[in-house]
């Protein structure tokens, strides 16, 4: 097991990192000293898969434990599913010193999360991140939140966990689409921060798609750590945060355009990168050669690069409209070479354009 320390002052929090460690669970919360009663937030698939084993482990560690379950999907990332999950809070007597332990992807760990932030002023917060993408992405950095239907995370927190235990096991049982996808941001904490990470993905393809631990463990801490170090920087993202949004101008645009429903995030975001990649070129900041060392990871890894259908002034329109969007002014997150970022606003329209064309399939 590996072990890593998010340092945030008095919101410090490890995150446990490991193969079959889940059996583990109920000994890590009691090291923490929490208060004896624990409320597992889940969802029907991932309490079936795992449900058990992490109930069983945090039971004979000597806590009570209940169990809420929200339905699977983006959709119930709500504030109807909230108030259910404040309902079984109540029920469940939880009191002030109680924990809340979010088992499952980004959509449990960011509402759960909301929930321990609130309820109560705040209880206790310990994530069991199951989904790659939250075992390397959500589940570092405090952000929790529901969505509004206006938009996406509108209504949230910064709130820290006490704790994240990450069993890079449980990833065996994920859709392939949905860990190819999580994979992006990984190796996208490489492409922003750390060209040798990023070579770790180019020469170990086939351990990382098989899952075989030792690869496995040491993808999720270093992309946490990476993370980690980021957020430390910026808990509140008011600046050097932002760089963790590579991809993700283009990605957005092509997510909300598509209503959520073509892509899964990871995918619309490999197509943001290499949008990303190709405006730093024409910008005269990046090599030709890296902008293909790019392309041919998400290759690689079975990710998309191009896009059909879709029309220019749509995407155009959708940037915009984009929250991280300051005062009208578009910011691309922008490489000058893999392992170093720097943050670009005001591109012409011209080059965005030609670059879209581009990436036409
Ligand atoms: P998800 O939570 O919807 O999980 C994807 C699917 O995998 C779901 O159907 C889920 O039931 C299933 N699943 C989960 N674990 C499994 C397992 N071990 N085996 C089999 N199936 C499993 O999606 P996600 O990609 O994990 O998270 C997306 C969410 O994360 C979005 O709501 C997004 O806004 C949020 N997010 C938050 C942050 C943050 O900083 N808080 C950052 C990035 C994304
Ligand atoms: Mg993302």
């Amino acid at each position: 097991m590996e072990q890593l320390r998010v340092d945030l002052g008095e919101r410090s929090y490890d995150i446990k990192i490991g193969y079959d460690i889940l059996a583990n669970v109920g000994e890590y919360l009691k090291e923490l000293k929490l208060g004896s009663k624990v409320l597992i937030i889940t969802n029907e698939l991932v309490d079936s898969l795992y449900g058990r084993e992490v109930e069983q482990a945090i039971k004979d560690a000597g806590f009570g434990v209940s169990i809420a379950k929200i339905g699977d999907g983006e959709k119930y990332k709500s504030l109807d599913t909230a108030r259910e999950l404040y309902d079984q809070a109540v029920e469940a007597n939880l009191d002030r010193s109680s924990t809340i332990v979010a088992l499952g992807g980004g959509v449990v760990g960011d509402i759960a999360g909301f929930i321990a932030s609130t309820y109560m002023r705040g209880v206790n917060f310990v994530q069991i991140p199951t989904t790659v993408l939250s075992q390397v992405d959500s589940s570092v950095g405090g952000k929790v939140a529901v969505n509004h239907p206006q938009g996406k995370n509108l209504i949230g927190a910064f709130y820290q966990p006490k704790l994240v235990v990450a069993d890079v096991k449980v990833l065996k049982t994920l859709e392939e689409r949905q860990l190819k996808a999580g994979l992006v941001e990984v190796i996208k904490h490489g492409m922003i921060w750390d060209e040798e990470f990023f070579r770790f993905f180019e020469d170990n393809r086939e351990d990382i798609l098989n899952l075989k631990p030792e690869a496995m463990i040491y993808a999720v801490k270093r992309s946490c750590e990476i993370k980690a170090e980021v957020v430390a920087q910026d808990e509140r993202e008011m600046g050097v945060r932002a760089i963790l949004n590579y991809g993700h101008t283009i990605g957005h645009a092509l997510e909300a355009i598509t209503h959520y429903q073509r892509y899964v995030h990871g995918e619309a975001v490999a197509i943001g990168i290499l949008a990303a990649a190709k405006l730093a070129n024409k910008l005269g900041m990046l090599d030709l050669a890296d902008v293909t060392r790019q392309e041919n990871i998400l290759k690689d890894f079975g990710l998309p690069v191009s896009f059909t259908e879709l029309d220019n002034d749509d995407i155009l329109k959708s940037l915009a409209k984009d929250k991280k969007v300051q005062d009208g002014v578009i910011r691309f997150v922008l490489l000058e070479e893999i392992g170093r970022v720097v943050i670009k606003s005001d591109l012409p329209h011209n080059i965005i354009r030609e670059v879209l064309e581009e990436l036409r399939g």
